[in-house]
C-alpha cells in the first residue's frame, strides 16, 4: 500500500531512505506552496481525536511519516504493514546529511533562545555544508506571527524547521504555509532541545 490508514490518518508507507529522497526532490523544486511534512506519533493521533482542527491539518499534509514504533505495530495488527518507522529527529539528521550532495538552506524556528542558538551552532558543526539562513526562538505572541513570517520569507530557506511542540507547530505551519517562502516545512518537536544537548 502507498498509504496506510491508522485511526483515520493516512500514513506514507515509505522507508526512511525513500522519504529522504522524496523530501530532497521537494527541496529542489520551485513550489507554489510550502510542502508540509508531518512526523506523527500515537500521541498526535490521540490529540487529533478530540481536535478537529488537527484532523484538518493532517488531512492536508503532503507527507505523514510514522514517528513511533506504536504506529508500525498498529499497522501490522491492521494487516496493512508500514515498512518502517520514520522518526522526525532521524529524518532531520538524514536530510542534513544530504547537504554533502545538495547544500540546501534551513531556518530554525522554535524552542528557547539559548536552545535555538546552540542547536544552530551544533547543526553547523555537524553539517558544514548546511546553510543556516536564519533562526528565531519559539516564544512569540500570536500578534507577532506576521513579523515572524516576514523574517522567514526574507531568509527564504529551502527547509523550515518548526519546533513549537505538538500540535502547535503543525497548526502554525498549516495556517501560514500559503504565505511562507520555504519549499518544505517540518514540525520537529523537541529536536532542538536534543541537538542543543
Ligand atoms: N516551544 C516553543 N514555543 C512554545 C511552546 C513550546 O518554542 O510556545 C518549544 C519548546 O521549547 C520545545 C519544543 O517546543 O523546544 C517542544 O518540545 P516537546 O518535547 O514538548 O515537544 P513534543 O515532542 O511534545 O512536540
Amino acid at each position: 500500500n502507498e498509504q496506510v490508514n491508522i485511526l483515520g490518518t493516512l500514513f506514507h508507507n515509505k522507508t526512511m531512505s525513500e522519504t529522504v529522497n522524496m523530501v530532497m526532490s521537494m527541496l529542489r523544486q520551485d513550489r507554489e506552496e510550502t510542502a508540509h511534512i508531518i512526523t506523527a506519533n500515537p500521541e498526535m493521533l490521540m490529540i487529533a481525536r478530540s481536535e478537529p482542527t488537527l484532523q484538518e491539518v493532517l488531512a492536508h499534509a503532503d507527507i505523514i511519516t510514522p514517528d513511533g514504533i506504536g504506529i508500525v505495530w498498529a499497522s501490522r495488527i491492521l494487516n496493512t504493514p508500514i515498512k518502517e518507522r520514520v522518526a522526525g529527529y532521524d529524518l532531520l539528521h538524514n536530510l542534513c546529511e544530504q547537504t554533502n550532495y545538495y547544500p540546501f538552506s534551513v531556518f530554525l524556528l522554535g524552542a528557547k533562545e539559548e536552545v535555538n542558538k546552540k542547536a544552530a551552532e551544533n547543526l553547523s558543526k555537524l553539517y558544514p555544508n548546511l546553510k543556516i539562513v536564519g533562526r528565531k526562538n519559539g516564544y512569540f505572541k500570536e500578534t507577532e506571527t506576521d513579523h515572524i513570517v516576514e523574517e522567514v520569507n526574507k531568509a527564504s530557506p529551502d527547509l523550515l524547521l518548526v519546533a513549537l511542540g505538538v500540535p502547535k507547530q503543525e497548526l502554525w505551519i498549516y495556517q501560514n504555509k500559503k504565505r511562507l517562502n520555504a519549499k518544505v516545512a517540518i514540525g520537529v518537536g523537541g529536536s532542538f532541545d536534543v541537538l542543543a544537548g
